[in-house]
């Protein structure tokens, strides 16, 4: 008989248990994993060394269709960065991202995972939680585990090969939650863009901004990099929420690139015409990737022609079109490659120490609630804070 049963060991599952015991040590609380070892999904976050949070923690880098308001206090004071540092996980500030200062992710794991240790939390891995249920007020699991508290730490349905297969919102909706509906979230933008072949690999920094049936959605700079038939990069992945909604509603959904923000159009008009003798892409190839050039050239039907050839106007449809190149999207990377989530448990069937209003010592952290950030460490600093106003609640 358990006092708190966690499913899920990924980052919201350790940090919860770590912070139960921190604060009670007598409470006897078991962790759940599916897979043979925790943290699979934090061991591949940031490329490897794991964004862990962000100094700039604001509510307006998450989204959800409830009121992420009532969780701002926790997730702004940023007390996950004090207990990652006694976990023993010192961070360092790379232009407001946190990083662990041993640039490793799987350190991170580590050092988690001989805390919870140092702990005496009991740990069952290798083991998968198929059936959550609820008699005379203790929560029985897979029929043998009894426990007063559950917390449900199983992540969205992003990168399932991690174990994050939406396992969570079964047992939610089995007591009665709502799930809002979800969508793939931070994931490329896929095109049938006539040219994306021969821009393929380009990397390069822009504004992109996200149009919606010829409405400005959202803007976003940063670098963008082009696949064989996709656009990725991490303003992509920042416009990428509700993209899919989008196309399921039939609307258009168009990228515009200003390959050239610092330029104005009159700058770039005199510095084509300056080159009067070259080619119109030899020109352009000394202000943006030489491709690209090409691709602008062939559009508008230019290439091989000479600057001195032009008329005014054709220089300026050339300067548009550096300043505007416009890729219709098709669809988005799916779950199997998206970082996150959207959508999930409605944070309107939780109190705002997210245990359940529907089933009283019931509790949700993590992705599997309807909270997603944008890039820059922010799911990670949600899966930390969620799971700190909750052991924060058990422990009062
Ligand atoms: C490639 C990639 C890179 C990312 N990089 C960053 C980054 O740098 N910074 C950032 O802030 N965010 C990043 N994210 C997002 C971030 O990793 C997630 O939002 C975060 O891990 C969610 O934590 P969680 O605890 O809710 O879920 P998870 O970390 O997914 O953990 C859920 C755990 O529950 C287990 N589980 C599921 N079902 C069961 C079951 N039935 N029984 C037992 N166990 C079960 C799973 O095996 C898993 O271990 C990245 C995501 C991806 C995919």
């Amino acid at each position: 008989m358990y006092d708190v049963v966690i499913v899920g060991a990924g980052a919201s599952g350790i940090m919860c248990a770590s912070v139960l015991k921190i604060r009670n040590s007598n409470l006897k609380v078991l962790l759940l994993e599916k897979n043979n070892k925790l943290g699979k999904k934090l061991s591949v976050t940031g490329n490897g060394r794991c964004n862990l949070g962000n100094v700039n923690t604001i509510v307006s880098n998450f989204n959800s269709s409830g009121d992420i308001k009532r969780f701002e206090k926790e997730l702004c004071s940023r007390n996950y960065v004090d207990y990652l540092e006694q976990i023993g996980i010192i961070l360092k500030n790379e232009e407001g991202r946190l990083y662990p200062y041993s640039n490793q992710a799987i350190c991170v794991c580590k050092s988690f995972e001989r805390y919870l240790e140092h702990l005496n939390v009991k740990i069952k891995y290798n083991y998968e939680v198929n059936c959550v249920k609820k008699e005379n007020d203790l929560f029985i699991i897979n029929n043998e585990i009894k426990t007063n508290n559950v917390v449900i730490a199983t992540g969205g349905k992003s990168y399932p090969k991690t174990g994050s297969t939406g396992f969570g919102y079964e047992v939610l909706r089995n007591f009665n939650h709502k799930i809002e509906k979800l969508y793939p979230s931070l994931t490329s933008l896929k095109t049938d863009y006539r040219y994306i072949k021969d821009i393929f690999g380009v990397r390069f920094s822009g504004l992109v901004s996200l149009i919606v049936d010829g409405i400005i959605k959202r803007k976003e700079n940063g670098q963008v990099q082009f696949t064989k038939d996709s656009l990725s990069g991490i303003c992509i992945f920042n416009l990428s929420r509700n993209v899919k909604k989008y196309l399921e509603e039939e609307k258009k959904v168009e990228i515009i690139i200003d390959l050239v923000p610092e330029y104005s159009s009159e700058y770039l008009k005199k510095y084509l015409s300056s080159f009067y003798d070259y080619k119109i892409e030899d020109a352009l190839s000394g202000i943006i990737n030489n491709k690209l050039a090409t691709v602008i050239t062939k559009e508008l039907k230019l290439n091989g022609k000479l600057i001195k050839d032009l008329t005014k106007e054709q220089i300026s449809d050339v300067s548009l079109k550096v300043h505007n190149l416009k890729l219709n999207v098709i669809s988005v990377g799916d779950f199997e490659v998206s970082q996150v989530t959207s959508g999930g448990a409605s944070l309107e069937d939780f109190s705002d120490e997210l245990e359940s209003l529907k089933c009283k010592g019931l509790y949700a952290i993590g992705e599997v609630l309807d909270i997603d950030g944008i890039c820059g460490g922010y799911n990670l600093a949600w899966a930390f804070s969620s799971a700190i106003i909750v052991a924060k609640k058990i422990t009062m």
